[in-house]
C-alpha cells in the first residue's frame, strides 16, 4: 500500500508517537510525507518515507498528484483545526482530490486509529483491485 503522513506543526508529536505505536503496521508499506513531517517521524522510527516539499511549499499538491492518479491507497493527515493555515488551498484541494477517487483520509487522532486498525487486518486488500484493474487516465 502507498501510505501518506501529513501532520500540520502543533500535531507533529501526536504523528511521531502514533507512527511509533503502530510502526511495524506501516513497515512493509511504501511511505510518503510532507518534508517535516517524514524528517520527524524518520528521525524517531527506523521507517523510511519518500518526502516530498514541505506542505505551504507544495508538499500536499504533490501527494494530490499521486491522489489524482489513484496511486494513494491512505492518509493519515493530522490537521490543526485551531490554526489558520497558509496553504488552506492546498488542503481543501488534497481532501477534494480524496473524495473524488474515494481515498481513505483520516483528518484527527481517532479515525486515524481505525484506518491503521483496518490496515492491519488487510480491510485494504480492495486496493490492490483499484490498482490492478485502475482504469485509465481519461476515465
Ligand atoms: P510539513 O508540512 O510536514 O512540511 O510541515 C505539513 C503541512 O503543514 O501541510
Amino acid at each position: 500500500m502507498n501510505i501518506a503522513f501529513i501532520a500540520h506543526d502543533r500535531k507533529k508529536d501526536e504523528m511521531v508517537n502514533f507512527v511509533i505505536a503502530y510502526e511495524t503496521a506501516f513497515e512493509h508499506h511504501q511511505l510518503y510525507s510532507t518534508g517535516t513531517t517524514g524528517t520527524r517521524i524518520m528521525e524517531q522510527t527506523g521507517l523510511q518515507i519518500h518526502r516530498f516539499m514541505s506542505g505551504p511549499l507544495g508538499g500536499d499538491q504533490q501527494i494530490g498528484a499521486l491522489v489524482a492518479q489513484n496511486e494513494m491507497d491512505l492518509i493519515i493527515f493530522l490537521r490543526d483545526p485551531l490554526m489558520a493555515q497558509p496553504h488552506e488551498p492546498d488542503i481543501i484541494a488534497l481532501l477534494r482530490l480524496c473524495d473524488v477517487q474515494g481515498i481513505p483520509v483520516a483528518t484527527n487522532i481517532a479515525t486515524a486509529e481505525l484506518l491503521v486498525r483496518a490496515l492491519q487486518r488487510g480491510d485494504f486488500a480492495w486496493r490492490e483491485l483499484v490498482h490492478k484493474y485502475k482504469p485509465g487516465e481519461s476515465q
